[in-house]
C-alpha cells in the first residue's frame, strides 16, 4: 500500500531558514499520560527559547489530551498545539507523522526537539526526511548561546582554546554551485552527543535547512519546577487535523501491554548496580543488591556486562547504550566504571562504589569509594543503612 506523503503546506521549502521562528517540543503521552520527559523537553526548550528570544511551543497528539496540555506551560511552555484525533489515540509512525509535518509545515519552529524514547526514535527520522531537514539522534545536551556553548566546550572537551574561539562559522560546499560557502551557526541549534561508542562527544549543527531536529536522551535534561500559574497562562491552540485511515498503512487491532512491570530507573532516588564482579556467584550477587536496595526503598540496576549475561533483563541496563540516571545516591557493585557505564550515571548525587581494584576507574568519579570484596562489603552496607534507619 503507498501512503501520500504531500504537507498541508505545499510551499514549504526547508531551506528558506529566515522564515523559520520558535522553538516546538513533541510532547509525548501514552493512554493520555504525559511521559516524564515531556517536561525534561519543555525545560530545555525553555532554555534555548530564551536565548534566541522567541516563544516556545509544545506539540501534544492523542485523542481528547488536551486536559494535560495546560500542565506543560507549567514546566516552561509558551503555547501548546494540540492535535486531537481518534486516530492518534494509539501511536502510529503514519498517522504521527502525517500531523507533525503538516503542522510543522505550516507553523515553520526553527528548532524541534523530540525524546529519544522508543516512539520518538521512530517518529523523527521519518519527519526530518519528509521534511528534507536535519536530526541529530540521541543528544546529551543542546546549545544556541555561543558563548555559552564555548564555556561547555572548555569545561567539557580537550579542544584547544584557539580552536573553541574560532567558532562561529562553518564552510560547506554548495552541491549546486560545487563553490565552498561560509554559514553563520551562531544562532543555530548545537547538538552534542556521544560518537564513535563514546570515547568522543561530537556537535553537530544543521546550518541550511530547517527546523533543526534533535532527539533527546531521557534522563538527560532536568526538569524546571512546576509553577502553577504559568500553567494556567499557557496559550492553548487547537489545530485542525487532517487524517483518515488513507494516511494509514497499518491499523492497531489490540494494545498488548508486557506482562512483567519494567524498573523504573530514571525516577529511582536510590539504585544499586551490579557488573561482572558478580560473576562467582550471580544469584547471591543480585540478591545481595536487591537486599540493599530495598533497605534504601530504591530498585537494581546493572551494567552492560549484566544484561548482555543474562543477569538482568535489557530495562536494568544504566550507561550511554542504557538508561541515564540522576538519582540521590547510586551504588556500583563490581563495576569497573567504562566511560559507557560513567555516561549513564555520573551525574547521580552521591556514587559509591564497592570495588576489589584499587586503580578501577569508579573510583575516579565516587563520592565513598570502599576497596574491597562486594560479598563481604554488601552486606555490611545493608546492615549499616538498616541501624541508621532504625536510629532515626
Ligand atoms: C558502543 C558501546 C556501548 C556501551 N554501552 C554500555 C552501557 O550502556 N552500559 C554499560 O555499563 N556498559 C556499556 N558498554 C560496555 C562497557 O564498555 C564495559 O564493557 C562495561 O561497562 C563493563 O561492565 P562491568 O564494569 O560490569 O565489567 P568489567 O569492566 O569487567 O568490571 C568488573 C569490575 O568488577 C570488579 N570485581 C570483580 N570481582 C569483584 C568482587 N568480588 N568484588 C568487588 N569488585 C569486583 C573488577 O575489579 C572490575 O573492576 C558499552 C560498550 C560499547 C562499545
Amino acid at each position: 500500500m503507498r501512503i501520500k506523503t504531500e504537507l498541508a503546506n505545499k510551499e514549504f521549502d526547508s531551506s528558506k531558514i529566515a522564515e523559520f521562528k520558535n522553538v516546538w517540543v513533541f510532547c509525548e503521552q501514552r493512554e493520555g499520560k504525559m511521559m516524564p520527559t515531556s517536561f525534561e523537553l519543555i525545560s530545555e526548550g525553555r532554555k534555548l527559547a530564551n536565548e534566541l528570544g522567541v516563544n516556545l511551543v509544545g506539540l501534544l497528539l492523542g485523542d481528547n489530551v488536551d486536559g494535560i496540555a495546560k500542565e506543560l506551560g507549567g514546566y516552561g511552555a509558551d503555547e501548546v498545539i494540540v492535535c486531537n484525533h481518534p486516530l492518534l489515540k494509539t501511536y502510529t509512525t503514519d498517522a504521527y507523522a502525517k500531523v507533525v509535518c503538516d503542522a510543522i509545515s505550516e507553523f515553520k519552529p526553527e528548532a524541534f526537539l523530540i525524546a529519544a524514547t522508543n516512539i520518538g526514535r521512530d517518529l523523527g527520522p521519518r519527519c526530518a526526511a519528509r521534511l528534507h531537514t536535519g536530526l541529530c539522534a540521541d543528544c546529551t545536551h543542546l546549545d544556541v548561546d555561543m558563548p555559552a556553548y564555548k564555556d561547555f566546550l572548555r569545561s567539557a572537551s580537550t579542544l584547544p582554546e584557539d580552536r573553541i574561539d574560532k567558532l562561529g562559522t562553518i564552510m560547506l560546499k554548495n552541491n549546486l554551485t560545487d563553490k565552498m560557502e561560509a554559514h553563520d551557526v551562531s544562532r543555530g541549534l548545537k547538538m552534542t552527543r556521544p560518537a564513535f561508542g563514546g570515547n568522543l562527544m561530537a556537535s553537530i549543527v544543521c546550518p541550511r535547512f530547517r527546523p533543526a531536529m534533535a532527539t533527546v536522551r531521557p534522563g538527560v535534561m532536568k526538569k524546571n519546577p512546576f509553577d502553577q500559574a504559568k500553567a494556567d497562562a499557557v496559550k492553548i491552540t487547537k489545530y485542525n487535523v487532517q487524517l483518515s485511515q488513507d494516511d494509514m498503512a497499518t491499523e492497531v487491532i489490540e494494545v498488548v501491554k508486557a506482562a512483567k512491570k519494567l524498573v523504573d530507573l530514571i525516577g529511582a532516588d536510590y539504585i544499586v548496580s551490579v557488573g561482572r564482579g558478580i560473576s562467582k556467584d550471580v544469584e547471591g550477587g543480585i540478591k545481595l543488591a536487591e537486599e540493599l536496595a530495598e533497605v534504601l526503598g530504591g530498585v537494581v540496576g546493572g551494567s552492560r556486562v549484566a544484561i548482555d549475561s543474562g543477569w538482568l533483563t535489557a530495562d536494568h541496563q544504566v550507561g550511554q547504550t542504557g538508561k541515564t540516571v540522576h538519582p540521590k545516591v547510586y551504588i556500583a557493585l563490581g563495576i569497573s566504571g567504562s566511560i559507557q557505564h560513567k555516561a549513564g550515571m555520573s551525574e547521580s548525587e552521591c556514587i559509591i562504589a564497592v570495588n576489589k581494584n584499587e586503580n578501577a576507574p569508579i573510583f575516579e568519579i565516587a563520592d565513598y569509594g570502599i576497596c574491597g570484596d562486594l560479598f563481604k562489603v554488601t552486606p555490611m552496607l545493608t546492615e549499616a543503612f538498616k541501624a541508621a534507619k532504625a536510629a532515626k
